[in-house]
Order: structure tokens, then sequence, then C-alpha cells
């Protein structure tokens, strides 16, 4: 289960514009830094009630208490701090998705996926293999190199995932950056995993995504009983939500079965 935070930041007389101003870059520095996921961040505000508001799914369950050690949050707290009239107020909601893995608590890594497997939804790229929990981008020290190679390629991910799946003029272009390995997104995702994995020495896989539908009722936009990227033949692996990997390319997808209902 993920979190949905909500924060309520009341002003104090005659501070409502200037507190509206250091809310919105707190919110925003919340989401590039990796605190709450991008989709799902929400300001509003109350001019009756001369009160911001700031929601967002959490990261991790502890992403707000860890974003204070964050240097630009802390200060922008202490800014905010000064301009409101009363405590910032935190509501936590339940933020159900109940065929979603919820939080990867785990506080060291050695095997995880580079995957977005429901871009609708607010959604770390990384899970962890143990698990299978989301894991918060904030917590594994990368370099700022490597997590905004990581965060450009879920957000090209994100705006290309909806052109295929509302099958509008644009659908088959985006198939192909979707499930072809070569394709421009494809390489940006394996790129950002073997970064990753260089910098931490973990195993990192990369999921590619499969066109069950196609694969199935067509005969194939592509099956791949074989690696795309190596030919190697994929072995069977017993991991939702993946049942194929290539071992070589460190590629895991999800294959239609033998029965070729694609469940895993
Ligand atoms: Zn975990
Ligand atoms: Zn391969």
């Amino acid at each position: 289960m993920l979190i949905y935070a909500i924060e309520t930041f009341k002003a104090a007389a005659e501070q409502y514009e200037q507190l509206g101003e250091a809310v919105g870059s707190y919110a925003s520095t919340l989401d590039t830094a990796g605190f709450i996921f991008h989709k799902g961040r929400m300001e509003y505000q109350d001019d009756s009630q001369q009160t911001h508001y700031v929601g967002g799914v959490l990261c991790h369950p502890d992403a707000l208490q860890d974003s204070l050690a964050h240097t630009s949050i802390s200060e922008l707290r202490l800014q905010i701090d000064s301009l409101v009239c009363s405590p910032p107020m935190v509501q936590r909601y339940d933020y159900g998705i109940p065929q979603e893995p919820g939080y990867c608590t785990h506080d060291t890594w050695q095997s995880v996926t580079v995957c977005l497997r429901n871009p609708w939804l607010p959604a770390s790229p990384i899970r962890c293999n143990e698990c299978g929990g989301f894991v918060a981008l904030y917590r594994l020290n990368l370099s700022e190199a490597v997590r905004s190679e990581l965060r450009g390629w879920a957000m090209d991910y994100e705006g290309i995932y909806p052109f295929w799946s509302l099958s509008g003029d644009y659908e088959s272009w985006a198939a192909k950056e979707l499930f072809d390995v070569n394709s421009g997104l494809n390489q940006c995702g394996l790129a950002a995993a073997a970064a990753m994995a260089k910098e931490t020495g973990w195993d990192v896989s990369y999921s590619l995504e499969t066109d069950l539908d196609e694969t199935i009722d067509n005969g194939g936009f592509e099956v791949h009983l074989r690696c795309p990227k190596c030919g190697g033949p994929f072995r069977r692996i017993d991991d939702p939500p993946w049942n194929a990997h290539c071992p070589r390319c460190r590629i895991v997808t999800l294959q239609p079965d033998e029965e070729g209902d694609g469940s895993a």
C-alpha cells in the first residue's frame, strides 16, 4: 500500500502570497529530489482560509521526515516556518492500488530492476528484486548524473505510453518506442540501468515491455522467445511480474506462457 500525504500550511498575517511561493518551491523540490512521486503531485490553495496545500504520494513511508536532511528542503522549511501562523499539519491516507506492490523497506540492495509498468500510476522506476517493492530513488545514494538519467527516462516513458494506450495517430510510433529493444526510449533505459549497475556494483536488470495483446492476437508484434538484444534464449523465471530473463543483457520481460495467456 502506498501513502498519499497532504501537508497544510496556514499563513501568518500578510504572508499568504510569500508563503505560496515558498510552498511552491518546496513542493517542486520534494518532487525533483524524489521524496514524492511526480505523478499525482498536487498544489492547491484556499484564499478564504489563507492556506496552501501540497499533496503527493510518498516515495517511502519516511519520505517527509527524510526530506528534512536535504539541504534545499530544510532551508525551504525554515522559510516556511517563518511565514505560517501555526505548525504545518500532515494527513496521511492509504493510496490503494491492490495489484501493485508497496514500498521496499530494505536498507541495502544487491539486485534491482529498472521498470515502469503502469505509467498512469505513481511509481518509482526502481523495484527491489528481493521483495518486489518500489525503492525510493532518494534512498539509493546514486550520483546526480545517474539519478537524472533514470528520471529522464521515466518521464519519457510516461509521456510516450499514453500515445500507445489511447490508440491515436501516434500508436505505431509509440509501440515501436515501447516494445522495440533498439528504440530511443529503451536505449535510454538500458543505458540508465547500466550506469546504475556500474556505480553501485549491483545486479541491475531492465524491464522490457511486451505487447501481449499483439503477440497473442496477431501472431506477433514480436514474441520474444529469444532475447531481442543478443539473440540468446530467455531463461524462464518464477518471479512475477516477469517470467523471462536474459542474464547476459540483464533484460527481464513478461512473455506469453505456453497456453498463451501471458499471465505470470
Ligand atoms: Zn526490498
Ligand atoms: Zn540478451
